[in-house]
C-alpha cells in the first residue's frame, strides 16, 4: 500500500486484508534537537558512546527527518479491548516500526519511531506527541530497566520547533506544544492486541476485527512470534501434531511472563495506568507508558490516569486486570489454542506464579533471607495496612527499613522510629489526601438518584466514586479533631505492632546459626539491592519537564543518569531520606528537593491524562 502523506490518514477503521502491517513514512519536524539519549540502551544497537557530533546526527535519524539505511517504516494493525470492552482496530497510530538491528552478537531489536506523524492508523489524530509525555516515556522505560524490571527501552527523546495543540489554556488560548520523538528499542512491539484483530464481532460493541476471514494470518503471526521470540518452546515442538502443544506452552510462559512482571510492578508501587490489551506485550515487557505513576503515599486505590473515572487500573487492581487480559488473550488465539485449554493455563498459572513471585521479592525487600515462612504473606498484607493507615511513603518506608536495628538493645531505634514518622503524611497531607472532591450538594443527589433509580446510578457508574467520597467525608471528619501530636501517638502505635512482628519473623531468619555478623550482612545487601532509593515520581518527571519546556535538557539527562543507579550502592551508607522538600516555589532549583527525600506538598496534586 502507498505510504500515506501528513493528511492520509483515513479517518475510518482502514483494512489492511492479508497483512498486519501497512508501510508509513515519517513526517518530517522543524529543527529537531537532542533532549536526551540512553547511551546503555543505544549501546544495545552496537552504537558508541554518543559525544556532541553525534548528537546531530541522533537528531536527524531519530526525529524521522532521515531515515536509517535500509529501513523500512511500517505501522502495525492491532485491536484491543479499552477499560473492558473490545474496541475494535487501533493500530500504531502514533508509532512506526523502522525495521530490525542485527547486532554482532546475535540480537535482534526492533526499532519504533514513537510520535513521527501520522500512520494509516491514526485516524483524526495527527501522529504526534508532546515534550511532556515522550519526557516520561523515555525516562521511565529506562528507570524500569534499571529497577530490574522487564520493559521495552528507549533510546533517544528528540524534541522540534514544530508544534501541536493538546490543550487550551483557562483564558481560551491555545496551548503549543513541541512535537517530540522517541526512540524505542525492544526485542519486538507485538501485543495481546495483536491477535484480537482476528476476533468475530463482540457481543457487547458488535464490533469485529478487520481481518475476522483470515485465519490464515493468525497462523502466519503465531508461528512467527513462537520461533522468534520464543524459539526454546518452537525448538521442542517440530512436529504437525505438535501445533497445539507448541502453543499452549507459548501461552503457559506468556502467563507466567505477565504474572511475574506485574507482580514486580506491584513491589515497586509502579501502576501503569492503561492496562488496556493493546498495551500488553506479548513478551511479558512493561511498555506504552502513558500516565503511569509511582506511589508516594501509599495508597491500594490510587488511580494515576486521571481518565480512568472508574477506577478501573488501580494500584490493587493490577494483577486481576492482568489475569483478565489473559483471558482476552486466550479467546484471541482460539482455535490455534482451545478455549477450554487457554482458560486452563490461566487458572492454573497466574495466581501461583503472581504469589510466588511477589512474595519472593518482598521477602528480599524485608531482607528475610533464609528460607519461607507461612506467615510471610500475612506480615506483608500488615505491613502495607500500615503504611495506608499512617500515610507512609511506599519507597522511602522500604529503603528505611534496610536500617532497622534488627536486635531489640541495638542503639538508633529511637531515632530510627522518628525518621520512620517523617515518612508519613503529615495532617495537612491527610487532609489534602482526603479532601473530598465533590460537593456535598453533588454527593446528596447521587445518593438520592442511587435509592430511586439505581440502573441509571450503575449507567452513570458512579457507585465506586460515590462509596469513595463517603469514606473521604468519613476520614476527614475525624481527622478535624486530631491533632498533630495525636496523629504521632496514632502512628506510632500502628508501626510499633507492626515491628513487633518484624522483629519477631528477622528472630526466626537469624536462627540459632550464630553467625549474626554475616546474616546481617547478607541481609543488608540484599535489601539495598531490593528497595530502590530513587524511582521516577511524578514530581521528579515534571520538574525535567518543566526545565526542558524552557529549553533546559540538563534535569532531564541529571534525573536519567540517578535512574541508572536506583539502588544503595555497595558500601554507600543509607542515608535516611529527608523530610518534605520546599513547596510551592516556581522555579525548577527552589521546586527540587533531594531526589529521594518525601515528595513535596504540590506533588499531590499532580494529575496525568
Ligand atoms: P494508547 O492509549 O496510548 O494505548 O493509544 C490507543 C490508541 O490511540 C493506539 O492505537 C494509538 O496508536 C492511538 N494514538 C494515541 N495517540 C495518538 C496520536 N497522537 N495520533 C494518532 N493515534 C494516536
Ligand atoms: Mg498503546
Ligand atoms: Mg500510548
Amino acid at each position: 500500500t502507498p505510504p500515506p502523506g501528513p493528511e492520509g490518514a483515513p479517518s475510518v477503521p482502514r483494512p489492511v486484508p492479508g497483512a498486519c502491517f501497512s508501510r508509513a513514512r515519517p513526517t518530517p519536524l522543524r529543527e529537531p534537537r537532542v533532549v536526551a539519549l540512553s547511551s546503555r540502551a543505544l549501546a544495545l544497537l552496537g552504537l558508541p558512546e554518543p559525544d556532541a557530533d553525534a548528537e546531530a546526527e541522533a537528531a536527524l535519524f531519530f526525529s524521522g527527518n532521515a531515515l536509517l539505511p535500509g529501513a523500512e517504516p511500517a505501522a502495525h494493525c492491532y485491536c484491543g479491548h479499552q477499560f473492558g470492552q473490545f474496541a475494535g482496530q487501533l493500530g500504531d497510530g502514533a508509532a512506526m516500526y523502522l525495521g530490525e538491528v542485527c547486532t554482532a552478537t546475535g540480537e535482534r531489536w526492533e526499532l519504533q519511531l514513537k510520535g513521527a506523524g501520522p500512520t494509516a492508523f491514526s485516524r483524526q489524530a495527527d501522529g504526534r506527541k508532546v515534550l511532556r509525555s515522550s519526557i516520561r516515556e523515555f525516562l521511565c522505560s529506562e528507570a524500569m530497566f534499571h529497577l530490574g524490571i522487564p520493559t521495552t527501552r528507549a533510546g533517544a527523546c528528540v524534541t522540534s520547533k514544530s508544534t501541536v495543540i493538546r490543550d487550551v489554556f483557562y483564558d481560551g488560548n491555545p496551548k503549543y506544544e513541541k512535537c517530540t520523538v522517541v526512540l524505542r528499542i525492544a526485542p519486538t512491539f507485538i501485543r495481546f492486541g495483536s491477535f484480537e484483530i482476528f476476533k468475530p464481532a463482540d457481543e457487547h460493541t458488535g464490533r469485529a476485527g478487520p481481518s475476522v476471514e483470515r485465519n490464515d494470518i493468525r497462523v502466519q503471526l503465531l508461528d512467527y512470534v513462537i520461533s522468534s521470540f520464543y524459539p526454546e518452546i518452537q525448538a521442542t515442538h517440530t512436529f504437525d501434531s505438535d501445533r497445539v502443544p507448541r502453543n499452549a506452552a507459548f501461552f503457559r510462559e506468556v502467563t507466567r511472563r505477565t504474572a511475574r512482571m506485574v507482580a514486580e510492578w506491584q513491589c515497586v508501587g509502579f501502576c501503569h495506568g492503561v492496562l488496556n490489551t493493546d498495551n500488553m506485550s506479548i513478551m511479558g515487557l512493561t511498555m506504552d507508558y502513558g500516565p503511569f505513576g509511582f506511589l508516594d503515599r501509599y495508597d491500594p486505590d490510587h488511580v494515576c490516569n486521571a481518565s480512568d473515572n472508574a477506577g478501573r487500573y488501580t494500584y490493587s487492581k493490577q494483577p486481576e486486570v492482568c489475569k483478565w487480559n489473559l483471558q482476552k488473550l486466550a479467546e484471541a488465539l482460539e482455535p490455534e489454542l482451545p478455549l477450554v485449554l487457554g482458560r486452563a493455563i490461566v487458572a492454573e498459572e497466574f495466581d501461583t506464579e503472581f504469589q510466588k513471585h511477589y512474595l519472593q521479592k518482598m521477602r528480599r525487600k524485608l531482607g528475610l533471607v533464609r528460607g519461607e515462612q507461612e506467615e510471610d504473606s500475612a506480615l506483608v498484607a500488615k505491613l502495607l495496612e500500615t503504611m495506608h493507615l499512617t500515610g507512609a511513603d511506599f519507597t522511602n518506608t522500604f529503603c528505611l527499613l534496610s536500617s532497622f536495628p534488627p536486635e531489640p538493645e541495638a542503639p538508633g531505634l529511637a531515632e530510627f522510629l522518628s525518621v520512620l514518622a517523617s515518612q508519613c503524611a503529615s495532617l495537612e497531607e491527610l487532609r489534602l489526601a482526603f479532601r473530598p472532591q465533590m460537593d456535598p450538594r453533588q454527593l446528596s443527589m447521587m445518593l438520592m438518584l442511587a435509592q430511586s433509580n439505581p440502573q441509571l446510578f450503575a449507567l452513570i457508574g458512579t457507585q465506586a466514586n460515590v462509596t469513595k467520597e463517603l469514606e473521604r467525608v468519613d476520614h476527614q471528619s475525624q481527622l478535624q479533631h486530631l491533632t498533630s501530636e495525636e496523629l504521632q501517638s496514632r502512628n506510632s502505635t500502628h508501626w510499633a505492632a507492626w515491628l513487633r512482628d518484624y522483629r519477631a519473623r528477622l528472630d526466626k531468619d537469624r536462627g540459632d546459626a550464630g553467625d549474626t555478623a554475616t546474616w546481617q550482612a547478607e541481609r543488608t545487601r540484599v535489601m539495598h539491592a531490593s528497595n530502590p532509593k530513587y524511582v521516577l515520581r511524578n514530581y521528579i518527571a515534571q520538574n525535567a519537564i518543566e526545565a526542558a519546556e524552557n529549553g533546559d535538557f540538563s534535569e532531564v539527562r541529571q534525573v536519567l543518569k540517578l535512574l541508572e543507579s536506583p539502588y544503595c550502592q555497595e558500601g554507600e551508607l543509607a542515608e535516611a531520606p529527608k523530610a518534605t522538600g520546599p513547596d510551592g516555589a516556581a522555579t525548577v532549583a527552589s521546586r527540587r528537593p533531594s531526589y529521594s527525600s518525601k515528595p513535596p506538598l504540590w506533588a499531590a496534586e499532580l494529575c496525568v491524562t
